[in-house]
């Protein structure tokens, strides 16, 4: 049976996140458990989330001090210890850097790869899809150990180890996926196939501080004091959904890997060692706003109209926007969903919400957070902002 570790850690001090660390790896088996983890010389990468530029402590992204931490008990196994990732929007090195995780990886001699080059690669016996541009580094790796962050999602409700992998397709080419997969079932089956080819070994999940409500970018930071690590993704990630609330099955991904048989997913499938999950439930955590696991993308007028009386959509809060137009750059439909109009000295945008398959990308890479979700009336009526 699979075993995944549930550590409190109650600081970010890093001394202590590396005894929580260490703790999590004595209860998965110790010195001998590390030894088979990462054989004698591998090549180890390191895969952050690092979906922005963001600064150190965001709970965007990973945090540096976890990062740290697990460098220190790493080291002493790898052959040679890399990271990398391909963040949504801008530079991978400059997310790196501004984050703080780059210094830290300089200070360890852990070499950065920012995840530009990449191959196609086949993917055997995919669920939906056959092949993806995967950054080599990810490939090349002996051992990938994915390194999430705790958050909400506004497509796939909570995001974490699994969807962490989306991130070793490099840059824009992400949002060509949410542009081909708008329904939520389908990106699903998609984020397994990325994970057939990108084979990670292990996943340390960092919920010291969370993030709750309009997540994965603009919600708040939640204060959860808890550590997760398994080598089975589907297991840390319904540990953690179980934490904030949801039933597994309810989270779009884990419900595919569940119907796919793709790891374990409900508690009773796998061991939970360390601490109980009803010690670790934070009180009243604030879930994604609604489910947007809906798709209209395909037509048809009764389609069109379910979407208008049902749908949520991305609304600006015009006050917040800096008029930088990432979410225009970023939107997979553009440029025919959102175009700029100039309201007094300022450019703002404006949806073409015919064209918008509610992939939720222009609100997930806001800066400003100028973007939030918006359920129609009858929608909020029948409850499914909730
Ligand atoms: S406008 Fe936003 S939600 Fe709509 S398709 Fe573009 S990125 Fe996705
Ligand atoms: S809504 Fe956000 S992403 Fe779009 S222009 Fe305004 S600040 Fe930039």
């Amino acid at each position: 049976m699979e075993r995944v570790a549930l550590l409190r850690c109650e600081s970010y001090e890093v001394d202590q996140i590396e005894h929580s660390l260490r703790r999590g790896f004595d209860l998965l088996g110790g010195d001998l458990f590390l030894r088979q983890l990462i054989p004698y010389g591998a090549k180890v990468l390191l895969k952050p989330n690092l979906l922005s530029v963001e600064t150190p402590g965001s709970p965007v992204v990973t945090d540096y001090r976890t990062f740290e931490a697990v460098i220190r008990i790493l080291k002493d196994y790898a052959g040679s210890l890399s990271f990398g990732d391909s963040p949504g929007f801008g530079k991978a090195e400059k997310a790196a850097k501004s984050a703080g995780l780059m210094e830290v990886a300089q200070r360890y001699g852990v070499a950065f790869d920012p995840f530009e080059t990449w191959q196609t690669v086949l993917v055997p016996e995919h669920f939906l899809v056959s092949s993806f541009d995967v950054a080599t580094a990810a490939l090349d790796a002996d051992v990938l150990i994915s390194l999430p962050r705790l958050k909400t999602h506004g497509m796939t409700s909570y995001t974490g180890a699994i969807k962490n992998q989306f991130g070793c397709i490099p840059g824009l080419k992400k949002a060509n996926w949410h542009s081909r997969m708008p329904k939520a079932k389908d990106f699903s089956d998609m984020l397994l196939d990325i994970n057939r080819v990108v084979d990670t070994k292990f996943a340390i999940l960092d919920g010291i501080v969370a993030m709750e409500g309009n997540g994965p970018k603009n919600g708040s930071p939640r204060k959860m004091n808890t550590l997760i690590m398994g080598e089975s993704l589907s297991a840390v990630d319904a540990l953690a959904a179980t934490l904030i609330g949801y039933d597994p099955l309810e989270i779009p991904y884990l419900k595919q890997a569940y119907k796919r048989k793709v790891g374990p997913v409900l508690l009773d499938d796998f061991e939970i060692m360390g601490e109980s999950v009803d010690s670790m439930k934070p009180d009243h955590f604030v879930r994604i706003r609604g489910k947007n696991h809906m798709s209209f993308q395909d037509g048809g007028r009764w389609n069109k109209w379910l979407r208008d009386i049902i749908a949520p959509k991305p609304i600006l809060v015009p006050h917040d926007c800096i008029s930088c137009r990432r979410c225009a750059e970023i939107c997979p439909e553009s440029p025919n969903v959102i175009s700029f109009y100039k309201d007094g000295e300022r450019w703002l945008p404006a949806w073409q919400y015919d064209s918008c398959i509610r992939c939720f990308c222009c609100q997930e890479i806001c800066p400003a957070g100028a973007i939030k979700i918006e359920y129609p009336p009858l929608a909020k009526w029948l409850k499914m902002d909730q």
